[in-house]
């Protein structure tokens, strides 16, 4: 995976495409919290779950069809309470959760992404994986291999989602 903070800044970068009616840090929150949400699993090794299990590290909670029934559910849930944009922030949210398994897809270690859980158990990877795998024990950050893992997350992920995120809020300034 990448860190859990290079995924929570992609996340956020999706409340880009939110309505411009919504307050935009409270969406770029849920957003981030949600794009982080699928590393929740790694609690399954707690209770002897097997990564290559689809229950396990990558597997249910990485898949798309796990993002799609995220993005429903917040979709229903705004729609009762009567919430504006309803749709559009269940496919945003819903984006914003699938974003997590690209990326994941695109780094060079671990095992591969179970995109298609449950409806299939095979594990899959992008075919170019720039991304150096994080380690999954925050204390491994405090190394040479920790920093250099950061340096490349924030070229790849950060810069980008940053640049985009300031050039939507730049534009709306302007409007
Ligand atoms: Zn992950």
């Amino acid at each position: 995976m990448p860190t859990f903070v290079s995924h929570a800044v992609v996340g956020a970068a999706f409340a880009c495409a939110a309505p411009r009616t919504l307050p935009f840090a409270s969406v770029a929150l849920v957003a981030a919290a949600v794009s982080a949400l699928p590393d929740a699993d790694v609690i399954g090794f707690a209770f002897g779950i097997p990564y290559s299990h689809p229950l396990g590290h990558r597997g249910l909670s990485h898949g798309l069809p796990f993002a799609l029934a995220l993005g429903a559910f917040a979709w229903l849930w705004l729609r009762s309470r009567g919430r504006p944009h309803a749709v559009s922030l269940g496919i945003m949210l819903a984006a914003a959760c699938a974003s997590h398994g690209v990326l994941d897809a695109a780094t060079d270690g671990g095992l591969g992404i179970g995109f298609w859980v449950p409806f299939s158990d095979a594990r899959h990877f992008l075919p170019w994986r720039p991304i150096p795998v994080s380690p999954l024990e925050p204390a491994a950050f405090l190394s040479a291999r920790g920093a250099a893992i950061l340096a490349a997350e924030i070229v790849w992920l950060w810069l980008p989602a940053l640049s985009l995120a300031a050039g939507v809020a730049w534009t709306r300034r302007r409007a």
